[in-house]
């Protein structure tokens, strides 16, 4: 048993040191079959599924899934999504990802402790194209030469203008910041692409993503959509430190992205660089039904959007030097799926979790010696079936406030230390049932009118 062992370990040992995906660009077919490779090397860590719905053209919509056990949702452990190609001209990002899962399957196999054990903490879904159709179309008509042709799916469709509108919900004053789908009714022919995106993002209980784009060279966040009229207009979300946070954490270890000596697409001057590299969504230019938007305000998920590059259908012999480039910036964005808290939310009685309990953060980090901020960030998170949540914030002190319907409220104070390879602190809460709403004279009110009372009860 034990020369077999040996024996195994050495010829894995050996295979480790080989790549499967070489730099070119892979067609839809190649796309799935290096996937299903990279998942027949590493099947105890990987496993390769379809969306819901396939492309118009009838292409699937495949995704590789890295975790320690494939395939399901493991308590307190975040799930993050890298996403791809929903421009189909946009393909840098494509080949990026094919290099990543194959990255992520030969470091585990060599060993690398921080692969490791960022696979054993993270669920990592890579879809790699969310627009095949497009790309066919882009390739096939002078391989993206054009600066629009292949950027819509075969509907003709921008799938990037395709999803709910939620923003408008949020500027014209929803009593609610986040879950904003549970109220809205889809009125539109949605495109399948969408459609499959949609069901991914409401089902799992991400906590991180990024969409991948080209065209320009900048890590963009939210909001996507202008609060006003302007057509560019910087519009914060309530996690704007956070998001400038994840933002940096992409365009800071990418050596072009942040660097000011780095010319821009258009003109001499690198505007984008000259800010870290990054950019309000709105603030560049606005854009309306948008999935970096529906993630947060539709879902706990934080979503940004990257720009790869000014060359929307880079060259093959760039291929190599873009993935050497985007490599830490990639592996670190995944470990920020780690930063801020996590933990369970149960019933102090029962033990049992609780599931979509509201997570509320209130800011009190100390600016200098001036007093203590007291800042409510005004988008909660809510835990997922087994009352695991994960809530993503910048370094800094909070008081974290937890509410379900039926329990009574609870506070804890919590200290975020600065981003690093490891798991998020841990805050559990148990919550104790709450004999009767006495606490609130209007028994009728909504979970969200019983925390806003308990919130000036709470800080008078
Ligand atoms: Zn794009």
């Amino acid at each position: 048993m034990r020369i077999l062992f040996t024996a195994v370990l050495l010829l894995c040992a050996h295979c480790a040191a080989d790549n499967v995906v070489d730099f070119s660009h892979h067609n839809n077919t190649m796309l799935a079959a290096v996937l299903q490779k990279i998942h027949n090397k590493c099947p105890e860590v990987s496993r390769l599924y379809t969306l819901s719905e396939s492309s118009v053209r009838g292409v699937p919509l495949y995704v590789l899934e890295f975790s320690d056990n494939p395939g399901r949702h493991e308590l307190m452990e975040p799930e993050m999504k890298l996403i791809a190609n929903m421009h189909g001209n946009e393909v840098l990002g494509r080949e990026l990802l094919l290099h990543l899962a194959d990255h992520l399957c030969t470091q585990f196999l060599a060993g690398d402790q921080d692969t490791i054990s960022l696979i054993r903490s993270t669920r990592i879904h890579i879809l790699p194209s969310m627009n095949p159709d497009g790309w066919q179309i882009a390739t096939n008509n002078g391989g993206g030469k054009d600066y629009l042709i292949g950027r819509n799916n075969a509907a003709d469709v921008d799938l990037n203008r395709d999803f709910p509108d939620l923003d408008r919900l949020v500027y014209n004053g929803a009593p609610v910041n986040n879950h904003l789908m549970q109220n809205l009714k889809i009125d539109y022919p949605i495109q399948p692409e969408t459609e499959a995106l949609i069901k991914l993002i409401l089902d799992n209980p991400f906590v991180l993503s990024a969409n991948m784009h080209g065209g320009d060279l900048v890590a963009n966040y939210p909001y996507d959509k202008s609060m006003g009229n302007s057509p560019t207009e910087y519009s914060s979300s309530p996690d704007d430190a956070t998001f400038r946070d994840l933002a940096v954490v992409y365009a800071s270890n990418h050596p072009r992205m942040s660097n000011p000596a780095t010319p821009g697409c258009e003109t001499a001057e690198n505007e984008f660089a000259k800010q870290g590299g990054i950019t309000n969504g709105a603030a560049w230019y606005s854009v309306p039904g948008g999935m970096q938007d529906f993630n947060y305000l539709g879902s706990n998920d934080f979503e940004i959007t990257l720009e790869l590059g000014c060359d929307k259908y880079p060259a093959t012999e760039s291929l190599k030097q873009e993935w050497e480039d985007n490599k830490q910036s990639l592996i670190e964005f995944m470990w920020a799926t780690h930063m801020g808290i996590k933990g369970v939310v149960t019933d102090s009685l029962t033990h049992k979790g609780i599931a979509g309990a509201v997570v509320h953060v209130r800011n009190i980090t100390r600016v200098g010696r001036a007093e203590r901020r007291n800042l409510d960030i005004d988008h909660d998170v809510t835990s997922a079936r087994a009352g695991d949540y994960w809530r993503l914030i910048t370094s800094g002190e909070y008081e974290i406030l937890v509410q379900a319907e039926g329990y009574e409220p609870q506070g804890k104070l919590v200290s975020v230390p600065e981003g690093r390879h490891q798991e998020a602190v841990v805050l559990n809460f148990a919550l104790a049932p709450a004999a009767e709403y006495s606490a609130y004279p209007d028994t009728d009110s909504t979970p969200e009118e019983m925390y806003m009372n308990y919130m000036n009860e709470y800080n008078p």
